[in-house]
């Protein structure tokens, strides 16, 4: 029997607190079904806070018996203190473990009074075992049936699906027993110089004229020799013709149907930063969503195609937020866990999107680290690119990093080291600590602003960026600095110069372009290209185009066949990039030794580094630069000019306006 108006709640080891809500109740008598007294502490208009004067029970259900009525009392804040992780903590495997024979499955519900295994809509009861978990073990063949969990907390009951599940019916709405091959294994050498190229699946074949059948899919990016009608290559071959070495997928892990409705993919498009189900592939991008099976071979197809073309791919993840908490799995599974909330017991919204994860709980941070090692195991995923990493604590970050060389050694870690959210600052995943994750890479922002400057005309910015090529804290080594100048957020540089050099035709705009990318591919630390940079990539203007329709999103092949001469260019210098293995070069020291600074002044940046003289121009007009007398060979030129050897005597060259020379001294 309970009370409508009443609801009681455990906030900590030795607190319960009885909310009323309207009309309010009086509170004449209480007692606990437990063996402690209690009191008193506080009271407001709907509230009645008491302290006990033993510790509560975890693991049985309490009740309160108020004016002789009998309330559940529910895990509330509790479930936020290190006590209940020190209670709770389960290392074992969650989710499910099929054999043809018999199917167990482990779902980890604290606070829960009773649990259901829902198979193909048959209840079985969950026996309850130590640490909150809950398991079953079904006989006989359950392959391919459907899965919920149905958890009662006393009256309260929600079915969910697994958080650990690997296969999902379409829109993500029920879990599926399946078996998962793990992926073939392409041995591909270590990169010494890694270039990466951030892409999104559907927008590489979304365009009319791809000459891709499976548009939007994974399968879209395993068809060969696919081009467009004026014979611009497009597609797989068109990315691995750029010598990049890793690929870095913007979200495929399986995403709202909000945002994406699989049952008609092509009525909105979106990023896909609206994570569902992170275990499992967005079924959007397969050809039939409502097998469970297609997306998760076909997921594979794309990644084992990737390898074979000696692309590696980076995943996106986005462990930071759900798209909604209260329809989301975590929050009905234990409430009040696996989300912050501030000192009130409000929702924190760091991330922006309403819901902040809370990797610094124990089981929090064993959900990332189980979910990056599977799809490490499972798919060969070669990177992890962590979406706001700056949310997520340190020592998520170190298991993570620590859990996943332990898969393979070479696997690439980056993130978005932005100072944000509610953790305290040591504990942050941020720029500012990454001498405490120094095996996971940053975003350098500061490269990216001030190049933008530069390029753009700004004055005052060669000694800062200067620095930025050298490595400079808070990073401790260069492959902890991702360099780069456009990502999918924020204008595409193209459109950012639209904006900011407006009086500028487009042969001006295109220099500028050229030489920020050139920078990018010059410098020292982790260069990454957004898909299209190396053709002037513009979103007309969007800003931030997460769920514009595909004509803005998608990669306009007619625009790569105009801009030709510029991809060629941005080629090279990738080819330039892996030719020259000093760029792999990390420690900052051993680089300042390598590197003499020319100049960096008058809107140019020039250095030599061993033979070679890097210049970049940002100086509307032609410059002179003394060089060191002698004969030099152009090897690289962001300019069509076609004397390939210089004899440079007392006077130096001159750099020709908003360039990039790359020159070697024979003698
Ligand atoms: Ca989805």
């Amino acid at each position: 029997m309970t009370n409508q108006y009443l609801q009681a709640f455990m906030d900590d080891i030795d607190r319960i607190t009885v909310v009323c809500d309207t009309p309010q109740v009086d509170i004449l008598e209480i007692s606990l079904s437990c063996d402690v007294m209690i009191t008193l502490v506080s009271q407001t208009s709907t509230s009645y806070t008491y302290q006990t004067n033993l510790p509560l029970p975890l693991d049985t259900p309490i009740f309160a018996i108020v004016n002789g009525e009998k309330i559940p009392v529910l895990f509330r804040y509790i479930a936020r203190l290190p006590l209940f992780d020190d209670y709770f903590y389960y290392d074992g495997i969650l989710g499910y473990t099929y054999t043809p024979e018999q199917t167990e499955f482990k779902l980890w519900a604290p606070g829960a009074t009773q649990v259901y295994l829902l198979l193909d809509d048959v209840p079985y009861e969950m026996i309850k075992q130590e640490r909150g978990v809950y398991t079953y073990t079904f006989l006989g063949n359950c392959l391919h049936q459907t899965y919920m969990y149905g958890i009662y907390r006393h009256t309260d009951y929600h079915e969910v699906v697994d958080p650990y599940t690997k296969a999902v019916t379409v829109n993500g709405e029920r879990g599926v027993i399946v078996t998962v091959p793990t992926a073939s294994k392409v041995p591909l050498p270590p990169v010494d110089v890694p270039i990466i190229y951030e892409m999104h699946v559907r927008d590489m074949s979304s365009h009319i004229d791809s000459g891709i059948q499976h548009k939007g899919m994974f399968l879209g990016l395993t068809e060969h020799n696919t081009h467009t009608s004026h014979l611009q290559k497009t597609g797989i071959d068109y990315m691995t013709s750029l010598g990049v070495t890793h690929v870095q997928m913007m979200p495929m892990a399986d995403y709202s149907a909000q945002s994406v409705d699989e049952t008609q993919p092509w009525r909105s498009y979106n990023w896909g930063y609206d994570p569902l189900h992170f275990n499992v592939p967005e079924g959007s991008y397969s050809t039939n969503p409502y097998d469970p099976m297609t997306r998760i071979l076909e997921c594979q197809a794309f990644i084992d195609k990737c390898h074979q073309e000696g692309l590696r791919v980076i995943m996106d993840v986005v462990y930071n937020h759900v798209y909604h908490i209260k329809e989301h799995s975590f929050e009905k599974i234990v409430p009040f866990y696996f989300f912050r909330r501030d000192e009130y017991g409000v929702l924190t919204d760091g991330t922006g999107v309403g819901n902040d994860f809370a990797s610094e709980r124990k089981m929090a941070r064993k959900y990332i680290v189980d979910s990056v090692s599977y799809w490490a195991q499972t798919y060969q995923i070669d990177g992890f690119r962590f979406d706001l990493m700056g949310m997520l604590d340190i020592q998520t970050m170190q298991d993570v990093s620590r859990r996943l060389k332990a898969i393979n050694p070479h696997i690439i870690i980056l993130g978005e080291g932005w100072d944000m959210g509610t953790l305290p600052t040591p504990q942050k995943a941020m720029q500012a600590n990454a001498h405490l994750i120094s095996d996971i890479a940053f975003f350098n922002d500061k490269f990216r602003d001030n190049v933008k400057s530069f390029v753009s005309g700004q004055l005052g910015f060669e000694g800062i960026i200067f620095n930025q090529i050298l490595g400079t804290a808070p990073y401790t080594h260069m492959n902890q600095m991702v360099q780069y100048v456009e990502v999918h957020d924020n204008y595409t540089l193209w459109d950012y110069l639209t904006l900011h050099n407006t009086s500028e035709n487009d042969t001006i705009r295109l220099k500028r372009h050229r030489l920020a990318t050139s920078m990018v591919l010059l410098t020292f630390g982790i260069p990454f290209l957004h898909a299209g940079q190396e053709f002037m990539r513009t979103k007309s203007g969007i800003e931030n185009s997460y769920c514009s329709p595909d004509i803005i999103n998608q990669m306009d092949w007619d625009r790569a066949f105009v801009y030709q001469d510029n991809i060629e260019y941005v080629t090279s210098l990738v080819h330039f990039r892996k030719e020259h293995p000093f760029f792999a070069t990390t420690d900052f020291d051993t680089i300042k030794e390598m590197v003499k600074l020319i100049k960096s002044d008058e809107q140019i940046i020039a250095y030599c580094v061993k033979d070679l003289f890097i210049i970049h121009s940002a100086n509307f007009y032609g410059k002179d630069l003394y060089l060191p007398h002698g004969t030099y060979t152009l090897l690289i030129s962001s300019e069509s000019i076609s004397v390939k050897k210089w004899i440079v005597g007392s006077k130096g060259i001159t750099v020709p306006p908003l360039s990039t020379l790359v020159l070697k001294k024979e003698r």
